[in-house]
């Protein structure tokens, strides 16, 4: 059903929770949007603007690797000021109780993990900007490294001590998802019996998927997103609300 009103959709929310024996949350860019970091899809999201870098084009030239850390610098406002908001917040509560084990997110800002669940909790599916790797040994690199780099270079992007090149640790489109990730999202996926999928457009695959592998499976699916999605149709709860609204009553004080 669609909620036909913000205080039904907290009652059917709440009815849906304390019914559920295992949750699983699952988000998107839709979460962070209040903490001021934009989404890729609403109207002005970012997407509007600039079309992302594919990794084959990553990989092939200097200066798409350039441009990539020029437009990551660009964002570094939005996502070193950014703080947890309601809906990461309710989240965490959710996590405390002990009936979500982790949250499965298409989310690389941080957030969740800001808001007090542990690291090993929060399945990235798509990795992590707030730091870098060398795509041939992974050693870790830090930002500012990177930032004090790309600028005293007149903005070349760096390479790694092992001649590999440093990237954000972000899954980009072309990008193999990470395996290990993908199979706890499964298995989380497979063993709730309620999937709150919470500020996701769901069109990005394969993460969409999970939402239809749950309510395959039997569970019940609940969908937190002021636009319309793909699935509202199989979905058991629908509320087109903005997040924080939404979620602000399940924070734990
Ligand atoms: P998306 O941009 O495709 O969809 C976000 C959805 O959230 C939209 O449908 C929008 O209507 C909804 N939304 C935005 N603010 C909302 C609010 N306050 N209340 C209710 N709904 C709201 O995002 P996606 O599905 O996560 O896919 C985009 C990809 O972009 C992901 O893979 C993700 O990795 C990446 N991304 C991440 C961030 C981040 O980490 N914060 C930001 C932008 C993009
Ligand atoms: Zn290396």
């Amino acid at each position: 059903m669609i909620a036909p009103d913000l205080e039904t959709a907290i009652d059917k929310l709440q009815e849906l929770i304390e019914g559920a024996r295992r949750i699983a949350p699952f988000t998107g860019a839709g979460i962070s949007t209040e903490c001021g970091i934009p989404d890729f899809r609403s109207p002005g999201g970012l997407w509007t603007k600039t079309q992302p870098i594919q990794f084959e084009d990553f990989l092939a030239s200097q200066e798409m690797r350039n441009e990539a850390w020029r437009r990551r610098f660009a964002m570094e406002r939005y996502f070193a000021a950014a703080q947890p908001g309601r809906g990461h917040l309710a989240l965490a509560s959710l996590h405390r109780t002990g009936k979500a084990l982790g949250v499965i997110t298409q989310n690389i800002d941080n957030l969740h993990q800001d808001s007090g669940i542990p690291p090993d909790h929060v399945i990235e599916l798509h990795g992590n900007n707030t730091y870098a790797v060398c795509l041939d040994c992974a050693k870790r690199y830090e930002l500012s490294w990177v930032k004090a780099q790309f600028s005293k270079s007149n903005e070349r992007a760096p390479d790694c001590d092992c001649g590999g090149y440093i990237k954000t640790a972000t899954i980009s489109f072309g990008q193999a998802m990470p395996e290990r990730e993908m199979r706890r999202a499964e298995e989380m996926t497979l063993d709730c019996d309620l999937f709150l999928a919470v500020g996701s457009s769901l069109v990005v695959w394969p993460a969409a998927g999970f939402p239809l592998m749950a309510k395959r499976k039997g569970a019940r699916l609940a969908i937190i997103n002021r636009e319309a999605t793909e699935f509202d149709e199989i979905a058991d709860l629908v509320v087109r609300e903005d997040i924080g609204t939404v979620l602000a009553p399940f924070i734990a004080h």
